[in-house]
């Protein structure tokens, strides 16, 4: 019998890149207090998500109605019979206007997946923002994967995989593409993040 090893994992990126569903469409002074709300009950928050519906539920959904909860939201991974990897998955809001919120999310993280959408160069551009930021400011052993989503949509890509790739790369960190669409490579995501952890 294994034991499971528990991390937090959160995601961090640009309003869109696909996060989640409430994006700009919600009313942010809603999300605002409910953020508070979240973080003043210590209850662990979701807010929709599209990459995890899909890692989570496997399915993806266009049209969602923007949500926001305070649902606690976990998956677990099975690296082999004696490694179970559990993440408590948080969300937040990628907007500037959240910024001061931010530490309150990464604070004991234990891993970050730093989000962009290939489609959209200044998503990359605020992913190193957040990559910078993670670095000097949050847990000193974080485990940080960059995440390139939306590749279903390849005759939009305007940011190249070698150039994120060397980015990473000259950074320490993980990196993959993924479409929350498509659930192209979102378990690996999650795979690649749990092996990378310290399993003792
Ligand atoms: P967030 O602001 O980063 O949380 O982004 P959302 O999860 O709200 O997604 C923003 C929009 O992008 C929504 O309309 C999603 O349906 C869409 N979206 C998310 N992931 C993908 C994907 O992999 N491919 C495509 N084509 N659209 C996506
Ligand atoms: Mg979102």
């Amino acid at each position: 019998q294994g034991r499971i090893h528990q991390f937090k994992l959160v995601l961090l990126g640009e309003s869109a890149v696909g996060k989640s569903s409430n994006g700009d469409n919600g009313d942010w002074r809603m999300e605002c207090q409910d953020l508070w709300a979240v973080s003043f009950n210590h209850t662990h928050c979701f807010l929709s998500i599209s990459l995890v519906m899909r890692f989570v539920k496997d399915h993806f959904d266009e049209y969602r109605e923007s949500t926001i909860g305070a649902a606690f939201l976990a998956q677990t991974i099975t690296l082999d019979d004696n490694t179970v990897v559990k993440f408590e998955i948080w969300d937040t809001a990628g907007q500037e206007r959240y910024k001061s919120l931010a530490p309150m999310y990464y604070r004991g993280a234990n891993c970050a997946v730093v989000m962009y959408d290939i489609t959209q160069s200044s998503s990359l551009d605020k992913a190193k923002m957040w990559v910078d930021e993670l670095q000097r400011q949050a847990e000193p052993d974080i485990v940080i994967a960059l995440c390139g989503n939306k590749t279903d949509l390849e005759s939009r890509r305007v940011v190249e995989t070698s150039v994120a790739r060397a980015y990473a790369e000259e950074n320490g960190l993980l990196f993959i593409e993924t479409s929350a669409k498509s659930a192209h490579n979102v378990s690996d995501l999650f795979t690649m993040i749990a092996k990378r952890m310290p399993l003792d």
